[in-house]
């Protein structure tokens, strides 16, 4: 499978840019480390020239039974992101930053670009392509490497866990975790456990304990 590291590249370096950006706005002050995280995704997309728009009902693709949950535009004279407030706010959130995905890298294929809730075994294969390539780079956006492995070290104690290890029974997983659960199980617990603040990594990031287990697993912080 394809790994996407150019598409990850280029959503570390958006905020990179965007941080930049905002530093000389601010008259050199730097943004707020605490506050930075979830990343601002509206604020990166109007700084990419974007409007953002929460609609309940979103048009294309209705007639071949796809849910719709997410569209960019890319026609000149409509910049405009549309997010399904149908869904969650962490779904809206991973949705948004996947519009963004659209907007850098696949402006110049297509006039639209979406992300669906379902069905998307069935899109053509290049389609297919740009939808998982869309998905790395909006996991990287909003879970930059760095920040995650930061995060993960402070609320754990580790650089990374097996996923098997008896440490983790300290964390609120039960004492069965150290056998008899698989990898993607653990990692979905530790993605929604909280320190004493009940602030978790999802949480922290603003993102659904499945996408965050996919992150933590992807960077091997849970093995
Ligand atoms: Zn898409």
């Amino acid at each position: 499978m394809e790994n996407f590291t150019t598409a990850r590249v280029q959503a570390e370096d958006l905020l990179r840019r965007y941080v930049r950006a905002e530093k000389v706005k601010n008259g050199g002050r730097s943004l707020n480390a605490e506050s930075f995280y979830p990343v601002k995704l509206r604020a990166i997309a109007r700084f990419l020239g974007w409007r953002m728009e929460v609609t309940d009902g979103i048009e294309g693709y209705e007639g071949a039974g796809f849910n719709v949950i997410g569209r960019v535009s890319t026609v000149a004279d409509e910049k405009t992101i549309r997010v399904s407030s149908r869904t969650p706010s962490t779904e809206q959130n991973f949705t948004i930053a996947h519009e963004i995905a659209h907007a850098v890298l696949h402006a110049r294929d297509s006039d639209c670009q979406y992300r669906f809730r379902n069905a998307r075994q069935r899109l053509s294969g290049e389609k297919r392509r740009r939808e998982a390539e869309a998905d790395a780079f909006a996991s990287a956006l909003l879970m930059p490497e760095k920040a995650v492995r930061a995060k993960f070290k402070r609320l754990f104690g580790a650089e990374a866990i097996f996923h098997r290890s008896s440490r983790l029974n300290g964390f609120g997983l039960g004492r069965h975790s150290a056998g008899d659960r698989s990898l993607a199980d653990v990692a979905k617990s530790l993605a929604s456990h909280g320190n004493s603040d009940g602030v978790s990594l999802a949480k922290f990031f603003g993102v659904s304990p499945a996408a965050m287990a996919i992150r933590l697993m992807e960077l091997e912080l849970l093995y």
